[in-house]
């Protein structure tokens, strides 16, 4: 049979080559028709009805079990709140009535609770206001059921599946890990969205922007993930797949080839050492961080703990979650970003408005989220000062844009010191606090920020987005996310000569410090600390330990010089060509 061998074009999120078969996942949508019945037929539309309620109880039920067994009593609540939801009289009696008055029972479902979720948008206090979206996670269940479609998850896959699917959240991208895909391919997304740090954390090869590419796809279909160009060949031919296979054990023997600088120090040919850390999102990752040879836990994305769950993570679990990560990194330093919800990270914690504003990167999100609701953000604290003494831990505020509310911030975190002393639990006292500079204001006062703080550290992922204008997550946009904008270089020399002049260290933790591309610019503008996924981190030692600090400052003093990105991408290839570094 003659294979048809196509090529698409998408944007490389993750890298490495994977080869499988393609898994749709789904989106959990229905359309609804409306169909007028009568007589018999309203009959039989009930009985319809009660067999999906039925059906849907008896998965709930499963499901409240599973999870206990599974996860612990916590998640299992969702189940039990989803049943009560499921058995209340008020919206069954409203569908009863409505297939009574003669439509379907689709549509009365879809009815009914569109109703009730514009009365649950009325609601004055935003727990119950959020309650509208179990209501909506019943009712999706119950129609399922109706229509006779069973639920694909990512639990079901086999061992060579390559999931497509029009969009993946974090959250999801983290089960991937526990089922073992091969890759992902997504329609929607950009090289810094969240889903795709994830996937780089987890070693997942992933293309994402590859718009349609849900329709183009069947089931169990053949297909290959280019991570490392950002394509996709569906139906490869026998040739095409021999070629990957090759590819993938080269890439096999070049990160054994990596492997050797694993314990070596990260230094240049003139002796400038700095530290490489990794981006972690969850204690287990700290091994392979250590594996790859980091020195340093340069971001600890916290966030990750609220977003598979509705409920809020206790003091005591942020407690043990950061007592491993800082025992297992000893004596390196772990910098704990204090959470970062809201943007592309949405938890369904049933309190905010993320998820429902029109620009959810420009809304509540991060230090925002945390200063709006100080008992969340004081049980994070106190959580963090107590694993202090396991470790070396810093605390890093994310997203700030201005000096009020490191203040606000900082007054929090002695009401959480002043708790514990109380308490009579130990903690560090002088634990260091820094912030992340990710938003344009905080970059232009820097200099102000820098003494108010111990560190600071970069988050090019942001700082690009927000100084540039270009979602992140927008693949139709991704083409103007350029870090060697004259604007990025000047924000990054701002930045770290402001760090440097109050006394501070400066470290990076966008996806920037991690691109062996951008590594001799970043040594050459003097930052101290650069921290990436962990798989980056013998590629970019490499690059430092084969570049000299002095050469790299000079390069920099041309860049800066320069007026238009193609005067940057000139220099550069003009350097690297001198350096033998092409
Ligand atoms: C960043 O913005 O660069 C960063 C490291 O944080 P995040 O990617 O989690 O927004
Ligand atoms: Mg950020």
């Amino acid at each position: 049979m003659k294979q048809n061998n196509i090529i698409l074009n998408g944007i490389a999120a993750s890298s490495g080559v994977a080869i499988g078969k393609v898994f749709v996942l789904e989106e959990d949508e229905f359309l609804v028709e409306k169909k007028e019945i009568s007589g018999i037929q309203i009959k039989q539309e009930l009985n319809r009805l009660k067999d999906a309620m039925d059906k849907t109880k008896i998965e709930l039920e499963d499901n409240k079990k599973e999870l206990s067994k599974v996860v612990g009593g916590n998640y299992a609540k969702i189940a039990a709140a989803h049943l009560l939801i499921l058995n209340d009289p008020m919206v069954k009696n409203e569908v009863i009535k409505m297939i009574k008055e003669g439509v379907n029972a689709e549509y009365a479902i879809h009815k009914v609770v569109e109703n009730f979720s514009k009365t649950f948008d009325l609601i004055d206090n935003d727990y119950f206001r959020e309650r509208k979206h179990d209501l909506l996670d019943v009712a999706k269940k119950v129609m399922r059921n109706l229509l006779g479609k069973t639920k694909k998850s990512l639990s079901n896959l086999e061992e060579d599946s390559i999931v497509v699917a029009k969009t993946l959240t974090p959250a999801d991208t983290v089960t991937m890990k526990e089922v073992l895909i091969k890759g992902f391919v997504t329609e929607i997304g950009g090289k810094t969205s969240h889903t795709a740090l994830v996937a780089q954390s987890l070693e997942i090869p992933a293309v994402v922007g590859l718009k349609d590419i849900t329709h183009q796809v069947k089931q169990g279909m053949s297909i290959i993930v280019d991570g490392n160009l950002g394509l996709v060949i569906l139906d490869p031919s026998e040739e095409t797949i021999e070629n990957y296979k090759r590819e993938h054990e080269i890439q096999i023997s070049n990160k054994k080839e990596l492997e050797k600088f694993k314990d070596l120090p990260a230094i240049t040919t003139d002796g400038r050492e700095v530290i490489l850390g990794a981006n972690i999102e969850n204690p287990e990752e700290v091994r392979a961080a250590l594996r790859h040879g980091a020195n340093a836990v340069g971001l600890y994305r916290s966030e990750f703990m609220y977003l598979s769950r509705k409920t809020m993570p206790t003091e005591e679990e942020h407690y043990q979650n950061y007592s491993k990560v800082a025992k297992m990194m000893m004596p390196y330093e772990v910098i704990i970003r204090t959470i970062d919800l809201g943007g592309d990270k949405i938890a369904r914690l049933g309190l905010m408005n993320v998820g429902r504003e029109a620009n959810p990167f420009m809304g509540l999100r991060a230090i925002r989220f945390c200063l709006k609701y100080p008992e969340i953000f004081k049980a994070q604290l106190k959580g963090i000062l107590r694993a202090s003494v396991h470790g070396n831990i810093k605390i890093m505020y994310p997203m700030i844009s201005r000096i009020a509310e490191i203040k606000e911030a900082n007054r929090i975190l002695e009401q959480a010191k002043e708790e514990l002393r109380k308490e009579g639990k130990k903690f560090r006292e002088d634990i260091e606090v820094g912030v992340m500079i990710e938003v344009p204001s905080a970059a232009i006062i820097s200099d102000v920020i820098a003494k108010e703080v111990d560190f600071l550290s970069i988050g090019t992922n942001d700082l690009i987005q927000y100084t540039m204008a270009v979602d992140r997550v927008n693949a139709d946009v991704a083409h103007l996310y350029s870090p060697m904008h004259p604007a990025i270089l000047r924000l990054l020399k701002t930045i770290i000569d402001s760090a440097h002049a109050a006394g501070k260290n400066v470290g990076m933790c966008g996806e920037m410090a991690g691109d062996p591309a951008y590594t001799v610019v970043l040594l050459g503008l003097g930052l101290d600390e650069f921290s990436m996924s962990a798989v980056q981190i013998p590629k970019v030692k490499k690059f430092i330990r084969n570049i000299s600090k002095f050469e790299a400052k000079k390069l920099v003093e041309q860049l800066l010089s320069c007026s238009t990105m193609q005067e940057i991408d000139i220099t550069m290839k003009k350097f690297k060509y001198r350096q033998n570094l092409l």
